[in-house]
């Protein structure tokens, strides 16, 4: 299995490298050169295993000769080990159609942990393999940075710094990356919002020397891996609801384009998704395009969700690249042009495609608040505000009688927005006991401004320090 450039200026390379470098040299995102497809037959075939194992056959498809089938189902039982739920991601059921998966037992509480938790175990093997050492930098508005600083933390072969926008988390989440000591673990507060710390991780990737020095890597959802990663909770939730002999849709909330975009995968490898709803909040620049192709940035608004605080998907670029026919020239102009006036020329053809499969609903605050009420008031489950977006845009874009069942990605554990819960439903639900004295530990974190000499300069001594 090998992997190509979005923009095609960077050389394909196998699992592996796609792994460790995160991002392509022409500052392009990797994709598999063709896509696996399995047959009804062989996706029946997958019905009822459990989840590590399901996840370790269908991530196999992805990594190809980089490793083989055992190793790898030795580390998805490892990473899924410490899961708060024997099925790892269960489903739960809220109507007669309506289906929540639920995708936070991992140890920060949100679906980031199904990736990263195997993100660890994949970079510790291959540097071990390799007898190499990265500096894993990421951005992020919240829960992927806790999730990776969980799965790297103490890693003999790892140091990772974190930017979140200070402010900018709940204090759940920023408790969650803070509070973690272990010395190959940092923490950054940048004065700037998630848009501002993803542009200085792009920046850091784009300084070559700095680049190569710090031999950085990162573990943001431009991560090939992490998207190979998510997956299997799409077809685990698909096969359970009957595919390959059923059609499913699935809605989901959305911010960076990454985890629906796992979706779609799922589909372009012959599961039976007939729709994918992207949820947003306020920052609903994929819904605008879904409805009138007007991709536009605005200024990032906070929210009740601000896992969704984004108005650059980049995981959006992957599914451009196959919405243009894998035309990497034509991509890489479009994103070019993008960062250049802020609106993506997207050619009407490629819209009208996009809109046969993907609809979009945007919910505000005064909405989600009233959807977490009402899903818990008709069901007795609590939907976090992330999730509720999604419950919400089930409801309205999928018609009363559409006879297909809906998957809505459970993206968050209620208790990590415990103060939108209490405005919701008046109460705020309880962290799980493993995470229950949170708001006691210390926390060690820096606030830096958004200049990149500066955050470089924090990498490069933490670095250096772990090297000494
Ligand atoms: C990260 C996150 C999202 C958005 O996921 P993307 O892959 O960025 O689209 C949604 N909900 C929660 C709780 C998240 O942590």
């Amino acid at each position: 299995m090998r992997y190509v450039s979005t923009r095609g200026e960077a050389p394909p390379r196998d699992f592996e490298a796609v792994l460790l470098a995160g991002l392509a040299e022409d500052g392009g995102l990797f994709v598999p050169e063709t896509w696996p497809e399995l047959s009804a037959a062989e996706w029946r075939a997958l019905r009822g295993l459990p989840y590590p194992d399901l996840a370790a056959r269908i991530v196999g498809l992805f990594a190809g000769d980089s490793l083989d089938q055992a190793t790898l189902q030795g580390m998805t039982r490892v990473a899924y080990a410490g899961f708060g739920h024997a099925a790892v991601a269960p489903l739960v059921q809220l109507d007669h159609r309506t289906h929540a998966l639920e995708l936070f037992h991992g140890p920060t509480l949100a679906f980031k942990d199904m990736a990263m938790q195997l993100l660890g175990q994949l970079f510790d093997h291959v540097l071990e393999k390799r007898g190499e050492r990265v500096t894993i930098v990421g951005a992020t508005s919240g829960d992927t940075g806790s999730a990776a600083i969980e799965a790297c933390r103490d890693r003999a072969n790892v140091d990772i710094v974190i930017l979140h926008p200070e402010g900018r988390t709940s204090e759940v989440q920023r408790r969650q990356m803070t509070t973690v000591l272990s010395p190959n673990v940092r923490n950054i507060a940048v004065r700037g919002d998630f848009d501002d710390c993803q542009d200085l991780v792009k920046a850091m990737f784009a300084d070559a020397p700095f680049r190569r020095e710090m031999r950085l890597s990162a573990v943001n959802s431009i991560n090939w891996a992490r998207v190979a990663a998510q997956i299997p909770y799409y077809a685990y939730a698909a096969l359970a609801l009957g595919a390959p002999d059923r059609p499913v849709a699935f809605s989901v909330p959305t911010g960076n384009f990454g985890n629906v975009l796992a979706a779609w995968a799922a589909r372009r490898m012959g599961l039976p998704i007939e729709r994918l709803i992207v949820a947003s909040n306020r920052n609903d620049i994929l819904v605008r395009f879904l409805a009138t192709n007007d991709m536009t940035a605005r200024p990032v608004e906070p929210s009740l969700s601000p896992s969704m605080d984004i108005q650059v998907s980049s995981n959006f670029e992957r599914l451009l690249f196959e919405l243009l026919g894998r035309d990497a020239a034509a991509t890489g102009a479009a994103m070019r042009a993008f960062r250049e006036t802020g609106r993506m020329p997207v050619p009407d053809a490629a819209w009208r495609q996009a809109t046969a499969l993907f609809h979009g609903a945007a919910l505000d605050d005064a909405g989600t608040l009233e959807e977490m009420r009402r899903v818990h008031a008709t069901t007795g489950w609590l939907p976090d505000p992330h999730t509720a977006t999604a419950t919400a845009a089930a409801r309205l874009l999928l018609p009363e009688d559409a006879a297909i069942p809906v998957v809505v990605a459970a993206t968050a554990h209620p208790a990590k927005f415990p103060d939108a819960a209490e405005q919701a439903v008046g109460f705020r639900p309880a962290l799980p006991p493993r995470l229950a004295d949170l708001y006691e530990r210390e926390e060690r974190y820096s606030v830096l401004p958004n200049r990149l000499e500066e955050i470089e300069a924090a990498v490069r001594g933490h670095a250096r320090r772990n090297a000494a």
